[in-house]
């Protein structure tokens, strides 16, 4: 079955950083290892919001993005998910984010919900379908 793993500690970051940013959306780079259909997070990497409409969309700059997958390389990972917060409302793909879905190809999305407190992962297959987000123990971590 997919999934996305996460653990505990990239959950908190994520969360701070989407607290951050309140009242625009934030967003992240997550880099791992995708095996099958597993995506399993092993970093971070926080990005600002580079659009002018960051309370309702978000955008990563390119010069972030090539650092993003610059790291990836360094340490042998590769991007399995991209992140980001709706402030205001559900963590449900809008019509904008399932537009760049489709532009990302297979790649997983996490949207965190503000008003929820809530995290839900997507991928596009011939639709976009829900995947569960597995959150690890904090005794299995692996550095
Ligand atoms: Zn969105």
């Amino acid at each position: 079955m997919k999934k996305i793993i996460l653990n505990q500690a990239q959950k908190d970051l994520l969360q701070e950083h989407a607290a951050k940013y309140s009242s625009n959306e934030s967003c992240a780079m997550l880099l791992g290892i995708h095996n099958g259909e597993e995506w399993n997070v092993k970093e971070i990497f926080l990005t600002r919001n580079s659009s002018e409409n960051s309370e309702v969309t978000f955008g990563i700059a390119p010069e972030e993005l090539l650092q993003g997958y610059k790291l990836a390389d360094e340490k042998n990972l590769e991007l399995v998910a991209i992140f980001h917060s709706h402030p205001n409302s559900n963590a449900l793909p809008s019509n904008t984010d399932k537009k760049f879905m489709k532009l990302n190809g297979d790649i997983p999305w996490i949207i965190f919900s503000g008003i929820n407190i809530d995290f839900k992962a997507y991928v596009l297959d011939e639709e976009i379908e829900e995947i569960p987000i597995k959150i690890m123990e904090r005794h299995f971590f692996n550095n």
